[in-house]
């Protein structure tokens, strides 16, 4: 799935006030790539991942996917978030599979590729695990498979491991590159943490602070 922003404006009010969130924005993501964004906290990252995903909308400026100006939310592009949100009276598996249920996959499928997903981040042995019973980089592991799951086309990471220690944060990354190995996702990934950006990604954005714009590509 190829990415385009084209001169990009997003302003957001605040108590009444003005605040330009992203100014002048261009950048191509191509089809496969794992592209890291990193700039300080209120930059815009997260307005950048809300514009890809349809939550958002430009000002003015263009945001397109495979060539089409993005009208809204699709299961061709999942987010998965700091927070990973999983419903608490579920177990993994369930979790996994509500997305395949909400869009009307039959029971066996489902459950199948739910359990794929799911052998993807190493948790095998935790489907039936409720998520007060995981670990906090147990509970991402479970939120990237059931990103997974649905198959987009791009996953969009808006600072996932920000709240994990920094032993289970390294075991993510190295498990996130051999997950993008495998599935050859384009992944657009979302940092304060350039060590992080710089092990991850084949390209690096980095946005200045307020208002955001694409400061360096390297
Ligand atoms: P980052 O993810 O880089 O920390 P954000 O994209 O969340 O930054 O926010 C960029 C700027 O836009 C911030 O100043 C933030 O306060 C503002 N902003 C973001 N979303 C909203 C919103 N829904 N309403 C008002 N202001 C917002
Ligand atoms: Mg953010």
């Amino acid at each position: 799935m190829r990415v385009v922003f084209r001169r990009v404006h997003k302003t957001f009010v605040q108590k009444g006030q003005r605040v330009q969130a992203l100014s002048d924005v261009n950048f191509t993501i191509e089809e496969g790539e794992f592209i890291c964004v990193i700039g300080p906290s209120g930059c815009g990252k997260s307005t950048l991942i809300g514009l890809i995903a349809g939550l958002e909308f430009p000002d003015s400026g263009e945001v397109y996917v495979d060539s089409k100006t993005v009208e809204g939310p699709s299961p061709d592009r999942i987010v998965v978030f700091q927070e990973a949100a999983l419903f608490p009276w579920l177990t993994v598996l369930e979790n996994v599979e509500f997305g395949l249920k909400i869009a009307g996959v039959p029971g066996k499928e489902r459950r199948e590729r739910a359990i794929e997903a799911i052998k993807l981040v190493h948790l095998s042995r935790f489907v039936h695990a409720h998520p007060h019973e995981l670990s906090g980089g147990m509970r991402q592991r479970a939120a990237i498979a059931r990103a997974l799951v649905m198959d987009p086309k791009i996953l969009l990471m808006d600072e996932p491991f920000a709240a994990l220690d920094a032993q289970t944060r390294q075991m993510l990354q190295v498990e996130l590159q051999e997950i993008w190995q495998k599935t050859r996702k384009t992944v657009l990934f979302v940092t304060h943490n350039v060590r992080e950006a710089t092990f991850l990604a084949d390209r690096v954005l980095e946005i200045s602070a307020r208002p955001g714009t694409i400061k360096r590509e390297y």
